[in-house]
């Protein structure tokens, strides 16, 4: 690993409060390991990369997260700070690691590379670097999942989906609309939205690149090559340059779907790459 750039921030408070960028274009030697913490704002994807890596052999990567559970039940709404009580908190992580284990097959690209979810346990993973906390809330009753909201019976292919998100994967599953829209002004014009796990709505994500309907972050069935580049290459232009590009419409709204009460150029599909119009970009691996 030769170029691995780090770079502190220090905010206009005064306060030293430090952030790390972090920018990887090199591989890992076969042992070595990195810690990757790129916040939304910094992440190429706006989603956090909040992990830690190490290449176990030519193929094979383990990415290990750092989860702290809290009780949504207890703070709903507030998403407080109250732990989990340790009996849950046992079980959880029991039925994660048992979950990445049998998922692990849909950790491998079309190549064979291996990008395999651990999670990280500080008493034994003593050669990791300690990845950042990701806060996690568990609730025992059903809830629509995402990277920091977890359900006792969510399935193992989804917990395996959230976990990618946590390696600053975005989402690539068409976006439909679920539910009716319970503004009444936005219902009449024809708007478009979907509940988030809050039941906050917000409008669909409808430019998305449409991908291979077998990926992990569309149907939950597996990795691609550009997954794989995302994460062992973290924020790397040259190594994502192609992923980069196709995904930097997976939060945005089309104008027509945002309806504005006069067409100002605002919001909108970003125009991407052709390569992008097709479903195979993301198999696509850049050297
Ligand atoms: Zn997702």
């Amino acid at each position: 690993m030769k170029s691995t750039l780090f770079a502190s921030f220090i905010l206009l408070s005064g306060l030293a409060h430090a952030a790390s960028a972090f920018v990887s274009c090199d591989e890992l030697d076969v042992g070595e390991s990195m810690a990757v913490h790129n916040k939304d704002g910094r992440s190429r994807s706006k989603i956090g990369q909040t992990y830690a890596l190490k290449r176990v052999d030519d193929v094979t990567y383990e990415a290990y997260i750092n989860l702290e559970f809290y009780d949504y039940e207890e703070e709903k709404e507030k998403y407080g700070k109250i732990p989990l009580p340790q009996d849950q908190e046992h079980t959880i992580r029991k039925n994660l690691k048992r979950c990445y284990e049998q998922m692990s097959s849909a950790m491998k690209d079309e190549h064979g590379r291996l990008v395999k979810i651990k999670l990280f346990d500080a008493e034994k993973d003593l050669d990791i670097p300690v990845p950042a906390v990701h806060k996690v809330w568990y609730s025992t009753a059903f809830q629509r999942a995402n990277s920091s909201l977890y359900y006792s019976t969510m399935r193992c292919d989804v917990a395996v989906h959230e976990a990618y998100h946590i390696l600053g994967l975005v989402d690539e599953y068409k976006e439909e609309w679920k539910e009716i829209n319970s503004n009444l002004f936005q219902r009449m014009f024809g708007q478009k939205y979907v509940p988030n796990a809050d039941g906050v709505e917000r409008p669909i994500y409808d430019c998305r690149a449409k991908t291979n309907p077998k990926s992990m972050m569309s149907n939950n069935i597996q990795i691609f090559s550009a997954h794989v580049n995302a994460i062992i290459y973290p924020n790397c232009e040259e190594k994502n340059e192609i992923y980069f590009a196709c995904i930097k419409n997976s939060l945005k709204t089309s104008r027509k779907n945002l309806k504005l009460p006069v067409p100002l150029p605002v919001g909108g599909c970003a125009k991407m790459p052709d390569i992008c119009y097709t479903e195979d970009w993301i198999k696509i691996q850049q050297h």
